[in-house]
This record gives structure tokens, sequence and C-alpha cells, in this order.
């Protein structure tokens, strides 16, 4: 079972095609038992904005990368905490890329080697020529340590 609804899943991909040909993201926050009730938050790809001011620190461009505003981050995890949600998905799209989880990607979902949040779905989504080519979910998987694709 694809673990949102076909409207959210619908607006991912329009927000994928949006940032083209740079990188969207976003969370879902909601229920853990079902997607009724599951709020979709659009973030701002701040990784164009870090790469002009520290590009040493930030070699990439939101072509290639992104970071969400942490600000809005913030916000949308004390949202989740007083409507008793969980961070149920993170998405993020990749222009000109398949929908595989990047070292990039697992870095930025890991703390110390431990998953940020092991009970999250990642979505990847690929765009390419700003058409949606394919996605797929990854979640932490404690057996053997690492993201791993899901089949929905
Ligand atoms: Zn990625």
């Amino acid at each position: 079972m694809i673990p949102l609804s076909q409207d959210h899943l619908g607006e991912i991909r329009s927000h994928a095609l949006d940032e083209y040909p740079d990188e969207c993201c976003g969370i879902v926050i909601g229920f853990a038992e079902s997607p009724e009730g599951d709020i979709l938050f659009q973030c701002t790809n701040i990784q164009n904005k870090l790469h002009k001011l520290d590009p040493e620190t930030y070699p990439r461009d939101a072509k290639t990368a992104y970071n969400m505003e942490s600000m809005e981050v913030v916000k949308i995890f004390s949202q989740a905490e007083s409507k008793g949600m969980v961070i149920k998905t993170f998405y993020h799209s990749h222009p000109e890329h398949d929908a595989y989880f990047s070292d990039e990607d697992k870095r930025m979902a890991l703390l110390d080697g431990e998953p940020t949040y092991p009970e999250a779905s990642y979505l990847v989504v690929s765009v390419y020529s700003k058409e949606i080519k394919d996605e797929a979910w990854f979640a932490w998987d404690s057996q053997t340590r690492s993201f791993e694709k899901q089949n929905h």
C-alpha cells in the first residue's frame, strides 16, 4: 500500500514539475494508521541560496541537491506534535536523474549512523525533460541497517 493518498501523490508530482529543473522537497505528516487527515507541506529548497553564499561548503546547487528551510521544518514538526501526528514521508525530486536514494540522501537521513526518523518513508521522484519518469520509496531497514527500496 502506498503510504499516501492519491491526491497527495499528485500534488508531489506537480511540485516536482513546478520546481524543475531544481529539486523540490517536502514533508507529509499524519496519523500512523491511515492517510486520512494527512497534511502535506511543500518546503522551500534553500540550496541555491546556500550555494551562492558558501559554495565551498555547498558545492551543489538546487539542480542536484536540496536543503529544507529549517524554520519551516521546525514549524511542521511542532504542528505534528501538537496534533499527535507523526512524520510520515519526506519527499524530494531528482531532475534528470533516476529515482534512487543517493549517498547524500542517506547522509541527510542519518544522525551519527542512526536514522533520524526510522518510521518515516522517503519518496524520490525522478523527472526528465519536465516529465515524471519514475518514483521510488525507501525506508530504514533495521535488519540490513540501511535504507532499502520498498515495494508498494
Ligand atoms: Zn536525492
